[in-house]
């Protein structure tokens, strides 16, 4: 087999042959290495899983306590197969990993999903140097440009001020694993009671759990309800919304939290009061950084708007191919 097929697009999800396992595979498979706790990236099923030693708990939150897994320190090695493999930091949420994986002195770089930015929840996205890349493309558009993440928690803070002044309850969409315990950790805790979805609940005592520091919160249930409307910033993932619960709150202002939030429509489309754009993955000035940063002369795109990215780095003179991925992406809800 030639280093172009060291990792490969299968049914499966991406496939390495030679060292005989899949990454966030979409299907159970023998030896599944797996980039994060999202539940696009980490079914059920596999026999042995490789991850992060933040993500194994994730893990055995969402896919039971029995399954195997094998956890890898930042840059710590194995060898499968024919391939070393390890892991690192990809700063998209807790114990979120890149896939690095040699062969022959080879070096193929798997990116996960990513981020740039700032965030206190998790370990910064490492460079790892490469001579291809297989990198998310979600916002692969040059219209999503995310601004500073402190100038967003400010705004979050006033809307959150103003809903108190009109006695609405402020209710804000977000991700129930890494976003919620993310938009937690930066929140002027002073403001008010924070209470969250049942959902997120135990992923925020998860993180507690693995030393990151968040401030206190209340589980929302039915009793507590009528304390904490007009006061409370209340967080649920997007599923929850229009669900009876959010009745017991009303007055409310609603509100999301994700990179889509950069388009209007998407806002009006989904009855918000508010957008606040903040996203878990690259923008478009952070994928062409990454990709530089990298050094990788081939450049694989998967997930989101890979085609416009393909065209631009092959104008700019990088070898660029969209991978066809049948995941969908895990902020296709607000
Ligand atoms: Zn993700």
């Amino acid at each position: 087999m030639s280093h172009h097929e060291l990792i490969q697009a299968t049914t499966a999800g991406l496939n390495c042959s030679l060292g005989e396992f899949c990454i966030d595979p979409t299907r159970p498979v023998r030896t599944a290495v797996i980039t994060h706790g999202h539940s696009d990236h980490a079914r059920a099923g596999s026999h042995r899983y490789i991850c992060s030693p933040q993500t194994a708990p994730i893990l055995r939150h969402r896919l039971g306590k029995t399954i195997n897994t094998t956890t890898l320190e930042p840059g710590e090695t194995i060898d499968l197969r024919d391939t070393r493999v390890s892991l690192h930091p990809a700063g998209h949420l807790l114990g979120s990993t890149q896939v690095r994986v040699e062969h022959d002195h080879h070096v193929w770089v798997v990116t996960g999903d990513y981020k740039r930015h700032p965030d206190p929840t998790c370990a910064p996205f490492e460079v790892v140097p490469c001579d291809v890349l297989i990198s998310e493309c979600t916002f692969g558009l040059p219209i999503y440009r995310w601004p500073e993440p402190e100038h967003v928690f400010n705004d979050i803070n006033q809307w959150w001020r103003d809903c108190q002044a009109q006695q609405r309850t402020a209710v804000l969409s977000v991700y129930a694993l890494g976003k919620a315990q993310r938009i937690l950790a930066a929140i002027d805790p002073t403001i008010g009671p924070v209470a969250v979805h049942g959902s997120i609940h135990p992923l925020n005592k998860l993180y507690r759990d693995l030393g990151i520091s968040l401030p206190d919160w209340t589980k929302l249930d039915a009793r507590n309800a009528a304390e904490l409307k007009g006061r409370a910033l209340v967080l649920a993932p997007p599923a929850a919304r229009n669900t009876t619960w959010i009745r017991k709150l009303t007055p409310v202002s609603t509100a999301a939290a994700s990179g889509w939030m950069t388009v209007r429509g998407r806002r009006r489309h989904d009855a918000l009061d508010r957008g606040f754009v903040i996203s878990d993955h690259a923008d478009w000035p952070g994928l062409l950084q990454t990709i530089r940063d990298t050094g990788a002369r081939r450049v694989g795109l998967t997930h989101g708007n890979t085609e416009t990215l393909v065209r631009y780095l092959r104008e700019s003179g990088v070898d660029a191919f969209a991978i066809a991925t049948t995941r969908h992406h895990d902020e296709a809800a607000p």
